[in-house]
């Protein structure tokens, strides 16, 4: 009698440690849907069910639905780079936003009531309130942020007409690999600070950029709140658990409540590779808040979710192991 989790965007990064720590608990089935257009087949574990498809590909779903009958399902497929939807806002909002309404009218025919979503820190915008608490007020600022803006509208509105019952995870900077180094962070192209900021370390890169040393923060540079995958994942389960027992749609930021600068980020790389890691310091980049960081009160009290990486030396210590034995990522 295991819990059937239908998991979209199953081989890619964050969904990838969700699919790890899943698979460690008792009673649950995975079955993972991606289209590998970003995601790694060798992130898969052994023994987990995969169908190769795409989200957008209706019959596809409809036979995957059938075949396996899934009680739950979450749901991380995106395309994921704003600067990207800024260029292609048409593409952003076919992945997105159409290719999550094929998936929610796929569940609806099929009567799969549980719906677990992959939100961002990207529908706050430039947030008045910092730390961002769980209830402020949506303002996206770029088309990727108002794809995850618009689901969790269509969410709300499919709650009330059709009974689903679903939760939006937030997430703000996810980072970090798997505590094993097996599996890791492997996105072309890279636009995220810590796997960046190792390439250097590896020789990849000569030096790292900071854009902009003169935001009014502790040292100038950009905070953002870095929050790691395997945490995330835990939250899923939390989440989950709580679907199924409360029967109750829900909302919450994961973050870490706290905040580093790319100026700390980058020390904690050199203490952790024990390389120098040069800087170069080049202008802002347009649209980059001085200070991003999450309140996860409500995951706290009403999922009881905890971190369990809350330096960034150990969350950055968990993405050199991955990233020294996989120098080409997956390619390795
Ligand atoms: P990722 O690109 O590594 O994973 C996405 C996966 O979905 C990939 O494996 C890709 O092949 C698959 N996919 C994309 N479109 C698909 C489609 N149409 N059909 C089937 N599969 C498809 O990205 P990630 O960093 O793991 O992000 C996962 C989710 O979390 C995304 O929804 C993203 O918007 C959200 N998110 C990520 C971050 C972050 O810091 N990485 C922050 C906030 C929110």
């Amino acid at each position: 009698n295991a819990t059937r989790i239908l998991v979209c965007g199953g081989a890619g990064y964050i969904g990838s440690h969700l699919v790890r720590e899943l698979s460690t608990q008792p009673d649950y089935e995975i079955i993972i849907v991606d289209n590998l257009s970003k995601g790694h087949k060798k992130s898969i574990p052994k023994g987990i069910k995969f169908e190769k498809a795409d989200i957008r590909d209706k019959l596809a779903l409809d036979r995957i639905f059938s075949k396996y009958k899934p009680d739950a399902v979450m749901h991380f497929c995106a395309s994921i780079s704003v600067g990207e939807s800024v260029a292609d806002p048409l593409g952003y909002y076919e992945n997105n936003v159409a290719g999550t309404i094929y998936l929610l009218q796929t569940m609806k025919r099929h009567n799969v009531k549980y719906f677990i979503f992959s939100s961002s820190a990207a529908i706050f915008g430039n947030a008045k309130e910092v730390p961002i608490p769980d209830d402020a007020q949506p303002n996206p600022i770029n088309p990727y942020g108002y794809t995850k803006f618009v689901v969790e509208n269509i969410l709300a509105s499919s709650e009330n007409a059709y009974g689903l019952k679903y939760i939006c995870l937030r997430y703000f900077n996810a980072c970090g690999a798997h505590e094993s180094g097996d599996i890791g962070e492997d996105h072309h192209p890279e636009t995220h600070l810590i796997p960046l900021v190792l390439q250097v370390a590896l020789g990849q890169r000569d030096s790292i950029s900071i854009f902009g040393d003169d935001y009014e923060t502790k040292d100038g540079t950009c905070v953002r709140d870095y929050i790691h995958v395997t945490d995330l994942a835990t939250a899923h389960i939390r989440a989950l658990e709580y679907l199924v027992k409360e029967n109750k749609s829900q909302s919450f930021n994961l973050g870490s409540g706290e905040g580093y600068s790319v100026k700390e980020v980058i020390n904690a790389a050199r203490n952790v590779t024990g390389h120098p890691i040069p800087d170069i310091v080049e202008a802002r980049r347009i649209g980059d808040p001085a200070v991003l960081i999450a309140k996860s009160t409500r995951a706290e009290k009403i999922l009881g979710w905890k971190r369990k990486y809350n330096t960034i030396e150990s969350i950055v210590a968990s993405a050199w192991k991955y990233h020294k034995t996989h120098i080409n990522g997956y390619n390795d």
